[in-house]
């Protein structure tokens, strides 16, 4: 069985995978295994994943990791998957990089494509001389005057996340209203982060790294400087599904239109996570794990039709 994407649904897709006795591939883009998760807030907590309290992404991708890694799937990692085609016993997915994987279904769980983030006002000039847009190593930022750009759940969990560590942070949005959940902005404004509404950053100034920053007041024009080595650019990314939008499957808004089954309108082409659209869809972790498990497991007859489509439990006792 291949796997598509080794985002969080991709991993437990090939844990899944592995665990009903298939040979399972995993082909993902990006260079490291854990989709949006590492690429994009590997230290934040997770608060919604069942059986997790909290975790900090790293820590849940290293678990799905070692979960899968016993049935010892093959990554191809650092390579798009381009070009799907079939014949009557199975798919054949070729890379970007040559690579030909032949399989008798395939489980599609590309998240949001690949994503590159919004462009910030002040020019990409200052993009690795203080100016991110992720945070992978928190610590990186202790005792700097942070100031984060947005006003979704992104930029309030990075507040809320630097603002143990920093010597300041300030959160300037150029809406007068938030996106994010009003108990976290409660939380994160109680902690003593400075919110700045309507109002936009306008310049810019350091030598080899930012250590000031221009803030213009959208009401009256206004500017004020505050001292800045770190601008955390949380505006949101432009996603794209790249090269699976013309591999004939039915797409719905740019996601896969999946049954209950979680089968697309290709008979052995299944899909799990972010990717996929029906009525009720809500894209989260724990949703793409639950998603993952129906798919291989109604995609399992297809790879072997001495499989059923309930796996049994995995711990291993029998109903009888
Ligand atoms: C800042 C932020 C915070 C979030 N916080 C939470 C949270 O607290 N709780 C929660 O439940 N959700 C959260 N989410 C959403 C969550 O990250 C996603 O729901 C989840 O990552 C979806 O997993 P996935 O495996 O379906 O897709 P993804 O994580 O998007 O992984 C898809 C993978 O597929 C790869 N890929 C795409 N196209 C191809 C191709 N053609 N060939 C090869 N590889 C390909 C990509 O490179 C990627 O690695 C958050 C998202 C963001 C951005």
């Amino acid at each position: 069985m291949l796997i598509i994407g080794a985002g969080p649904s991709g991993l437990y897709a090939a844990y899944y995978a592995g665990f009903r006795g298939f040979s399972v591939a995993v082909v993902d883009a990006l260079p490291e295994p854990g989709g949006q998760i590492t690429a994009m807030y590997p230290e934040k907590d997770i608060f919604d994943v069942a059986g997790f309290p909290t975790v900090k992404g790293r820590a849940l991708v290293d678990g799905l990791l070692e979960q899968a890694n016993q049935f010892k799937p093959a990554y191809f990692l650092g390579e798009q998957a381009v070009a799907l085609s079939d014949d009557a016993s199975g798919v054949t997915v070729t890379t970007d990089a040559g690579t030909t994987i032949r399989a008798k279904a395939i489980v599609i769980t590309s998240g949001i494509g690949s994503f590159k983030p919004r462009p910030i006002p002040i020019g990409e000039e200052w993009v690795g001389r203080g100016v991110v847009y992720f945070v992978p190593q928190l610590a990186e930022h202790t005792d700097k005057d942070v100031v984060i750009i947005g006003g979704g759940d992104s930029a309030f969990d990075w507040a809320w996340a630097l603002q143990p560590i920093a010597r300041s942070v300030t959160l300037v949005h150029r809406r007068d209203q938030f996106r994010a959940h009003a108990s976290m902005v409660d939380k994160v404004r109680d902690a003593g982060v400075r919110l700045i509404t309507s109002a936009e950053i306008s310049d810019a100034r350091g030598a080899d790294g930012i250590t000031e920053i221009d803030v213009t007041y959208k009401a009256d024009g206004s500017v004020e400087s505050l001292p800045a080595n770190t601008v955390v650019a949380a505006l949101g990314f432009i996603a794209n599904i790249g090269p699976l939008a013309d591999w004939g499957l039915q797409l719905e808004k740019r996601r896969l239109l999946v049954d209950t089954t979680m089968r697309t309108n290709h008979e052995r082409v299944y899909a799990a996570g972010d990717i996929t659209t029906y009525p009720g869809k809500v894209p989260l972790i724990s949703v793409g794990f639950g998603e993952a498990a129906t798919a291989v497991n109604n995609a399992a007859p297809l790879v072997d039709p001495s499989h059923g489509v309930f796996p049994g439990h995995s711990s291993g006792e029998s109903a009888g």
